[in-house]
Order: C-alpha cells, then sequence, then structure tokens
C-alpha cells in the first residue's frame, strides 16, 4: 500500500511538501519553501523525513514559490532525480528560483552590513542556496503538457489545469491501484485571464489546498477595483499596489486596461511596472499563448492595458522615487515582504495623499499584514514611519478558489473520497473540513505536519 506524508503546508499555508513511498521507491508532489514570519521560515531548515539522495522525483503542480522555493536546497542536499512540471511552469520556475537566490543573498548581505534584515522578516545567517544550485536544479525539469500520461515509480499520472496562474495543474494519479489527486493551489472561475479549473471525475482520495476554505470572496472585484482608484484619486497621490509578479500583476494590467474603457477618470492615470521578475513573466505569457484565454488589444498594449511604462533598470526605478500626482506604481512583493516595493511603501506610507493598495492574501507576520491590520506606525531599514497613506484591501483579487469554489470543484467528483486539507491555516482548514463534511460528504481530515497515511 502507498503512504503519503505530509511534510509540508500542514497547517501552514507555506512550504507545499507531500510525500509519496510506493514499491520502496519514494517521490514529493512539491517542494515548497516556507515563507512569512520566524516561527515558520525556520521550518525551512528542520530535517526531512527522507534522505534527499533517495527520491527519485518531485511532481511540481505550479511555480510558485511555496511549492518550488526549496527545490534548490533538496538539490543542494543531494536531489539527482527528475523535477516534472508543465511547460510554462518550467519558464516560471527559472524566473523565481533565480529571483529566490539573488532575494537570498541581497537579504543576508544586507543583514551583515545592517545587524539585521529590512527589519520585516527573519534572515536565516546563511542562504538556503545560491545561483549555482538553482542552475543544477533547472538542469533536473523535464517539461509534461497537460493530459500527457507519465510514470513516476510505477504510478502513472497527469497534468490537468487548475487555472491558478499559468502553467498551474493538479496531478491526477493512479498509484498502486488507489486514485489520488492532489489540487496544487487551485484557481478561479470565470476569471479573464485564465481558463477555469478542470472538472473531476473520481477519486479515492483529494489533497486539497483550502486557503480560502473559510471565506467568499467579494463578487466584483472590477468594480472594488475602480472604486478603489476613484478614492485613491480624489486623495490625490500616488497608489501603490503591491502585487506578486506571477500573474497578479498581469491580472491587474487586464483589469486596469478594461477599466480605462469604460471610465474617463481611469483612463487618464499614468500606470508604472516596476518589477524586473513581473517584465520577464510576461514574456511566459507570451511564449504560451494557448493556456490563457485571448486578450483584446493585447497587440498595442500589454495585457490591454494603455499607459503603461515599465521600469526596468534600478535608474528606472528610481525614477518613480519623486512622484507627486496621481500615478498607479505596480511592484513586488505581493506581501511587501521583499523587493522594490519597499522602497515605494517607504517613500508613500507616511505622505496622506498615497494610497498603498493591496490585492491578495497577507501572510501573517509580513509588512502587508501589518498595514491591512491598520498599524499607526512600521518601522523599515531602522526608521519608525507613521502610516499616512490610507490602507485598502482587494480580496477579489486572489489567485485561490475561494470556499464555494473548492466545494463547485470537488463537487464535481462522482464519488465521495477521503479529502485531506492542507495549504491552509488551521482556523481555514477545520471550517473547511466541517463544510465539506455536511455539505458534500466526504471523509475530510485536517493534515498535520510529519504525520503519515496509508493511500
Ligand atoms: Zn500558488
Amino acid at each position: 500500500m502507498a503512504r503519503l506524508t505530509f511534510v509540508g503546508a500542514a497547517g501552514t499555508v507555506t512550504g507545499s511538501k507531500h510525500l509519496i513511498e510506493t514499491n520502496g521507491q519514494r517521490f514529493f508532489v512539491d517542494c515548497g519553501m516556507y515563507q512569512g514570519p520566524a516561527a515558520v521560515t525556520k521550518l525551512n531548515l528542520a530535517p526531512l523525513p527522507v534522505t534527499p539522495a533517495d527520491v527519485e522525483a518531485v511532481v511540481v503542480t505550479h511555480g510558485h514559490i511555496d511549492h518550488t522555493g526549496y527545490l534548490p536546497k533538496f538539490v543542494k542536499d543531494g536531489f539527482k532525480g527528475t523535477i516534472y512540471c508543465t511547460p510554462a511552469t518550467a519558464a516560471v520556475i527559472e524566473i523565481v528560483l533565480t529571483d529566490a537566490a539573488g532575494l537570498q543573498a541581497h537579504l543576508n548581505d544586507h543583514a551583515r552590513r545592517h545587524g539585521g534584515g529590512h527589519g520585516i522578516a527573519d534572515v536565516p545567517e546563511t542562504p538556503l542556496y545560491d545561483m549555482d544550485d538553482v542552475t543544477a536544479t533547472l538542469a533536473l525539469l523535464k517539461t509534461v503538457p497537460l493530459h500527457t500520461p507519465f510514470t513516476v515509480c510505477g504510478a502513472t499520472m497527469s497534468y490537468r489545469n487548475a487555472g491558478h496562474i499559468i502553467g498551474s495543474a493538479f496531478v491526477d494519479m493512479m498509484v498502486e491501484n488507489r486514485h489520488v489527486i492532489f489540487s496544487g493551489d487551485l484557481g478561479r472561475y470565470g476569471r479573464p485571464l485564465l481558463y477555469d479549473p478542470e472538472d473531476l471525475d473520481t477519486a479515492d482520495v483529494v489533497v486539497c489546498e483550502s486557503t480560502y476554505g473559510d471565506r467568499v470572496h467579494p463578487p466584483d472585484p472590477l468594480g472594488a477595483l475602480q472604486d478603489a482608484l476613484h478614492a485613491a484619486l480624489t486623495r490625490g497621490g500616488p497608489i501603490v499596489i503591491p502585487a506578486f509578479a506571477v500573474e497578479r500583476t498581469q491580472d491587474l494590467l487586464l483589469a486596469i486596461g478594461t477599466l480605462q474603457g469604460r471610465d474617463e477618470r481611469i483612463a487618464m492615470l499614468p500606470v508604472h511596472v516596476d518589477s524586473p521578475m513581473a517584465i520577464k513573466v510576461d514574456a511566459v505569457f507570451a511564449k504560451f499563448p494557448d493556456v490563457y484565454r485571448p486578450i483584446p488589444n493585447s497587440a498595442a498594449a500589454p495585457f490591454g492595458c494603455r499607459n503603461v511604462t515599465l521600469h526596468v533598470t534600478t535608474d528606472e526605478s528610481k525614477t518613480l522615487n519623486t512622484l507627486q500626482g496621481p500615478a498607479v506604481i505596480i511592484s513586488a512583493s505581493g506581501m511587501a515582504s521583499g523587493g522594490r516595493i519597499l522602497h515605494h511603501i517607504r517613500n508613500q506610507v507616511g505622505n496622506p495623499k498615497a494610497t498603498i493598495l493591496f490585492v491578495g492574501f497577507q501572510g501573517p507576520g509580513t509588512l502587508g499584514s501589518i498595514l491591512v491590520g491598520g498599524a499607526k506606525t512600521i518601522k523599515m531599514y531602522g526608521e519608525i514611519i507613521p502610516v499616512q497613506a490610507a490602507i485598502a484591501n482587494l480580496a477579489g483579487y486572489s489567485a485561490h478558489a475561494d470556499k464555494n469554489e473548492l466545494l463547485r470543484w470537488l463537487g464535481t467528483l462522482k464519488n465521495k473520497p477521503t479529502m485531506y486539507a492542507v495549504h491552509g491555516d488551521p482556523d481555514a482548514v477545520t471550517a473547511f473540513d466541517v463544510t465539506v463534511k455536511t455539505q458534500l460528504g466526504f471523509n475530510a481530515i485536517a493534515a498535520v505536519r510529519g504525520n503519515s497515511v496509508d493511500l
């Protein structure tokens, strides 16, 4: 009988790692990094239940760092197997792991020189890995398109569209005659950019994410964005939008482009994308046009959005430091836990005319969650800065299915499997389990980190 161990993202929303042992062999589904406060990120240093050299493969669901960011450390520690992913995910992985290696080197360098991180997140004393480890990791990637069967340790599986970010997939697997689904991160229904998650058929076991298992997203994200931009225009200062470089930036450009066509005030707003990584992700969209919906007017403007200036170099980024009037600045990271967005927040958070507009999940302990939580002051780069800018948060642009969308997806199953809830804070997981039991009649169980179950 195959055995599943919840190595990561059990009781947390980051660090996705699931170990499957079958026929005396081992493989992982996802190999993500823990992110957030020190109590969580220190788990990146915890020993794994297996020696990496004894693992045959990693089956990656999508390119986000909390699903892929541990791979170079895994390789550094001896993993020599195959890393499976979809073609678009391979392109995303190259971007995010390169960025992760650079970010760790930068944070550690900063910590050495200033005796601490950015005053926001705790920093390990040495980076988990460097660019050489990333290069060795990329050499192990093997791409498999959606709906194409492949075999890992005797288990046959295929990727199916999860609708979460470009290239994202859930894994549909037969292992020792048991039908097992790993949701990875599940996307949304009816989004402008990505296709809906594919329906399920039957399953014995579903390992399902539950990030928003206890919440429902607001129904009209475009209307909410329009209202938020109007409020920011009335305040009169810059509008700083922290956005994940992978997909959220592109979602926002598409949304602002749509609003430009129907709203004169928004049509006049200059839009600055200050994220070299987001610009690299744009290239992934250009390379894989078949994996997302056609975009109107995209030939003339990026993601159909006009008045866009892309800022690649540091000097180009610095031109935004003196910005006074209304203009949108989109920069990464989405939770303000690193990257160029920190400079824009430092520049604008004390400006009563400015607006800082968050557009997604803010992990506990991140600067984003501190600001969204209503902090009156923040500490950045050793300075205490009063929060004078308007702080707003739009939940509607999440790339994760909400409670109803998770139920809709699970409800496409023709039978009632056992479901293990992963990738959620404990409250969300508990609430989601109750909902799945009562509404769908599944045997719903919260995954516990380190626990093993027979499949
Ligand atoms: Zn994700």
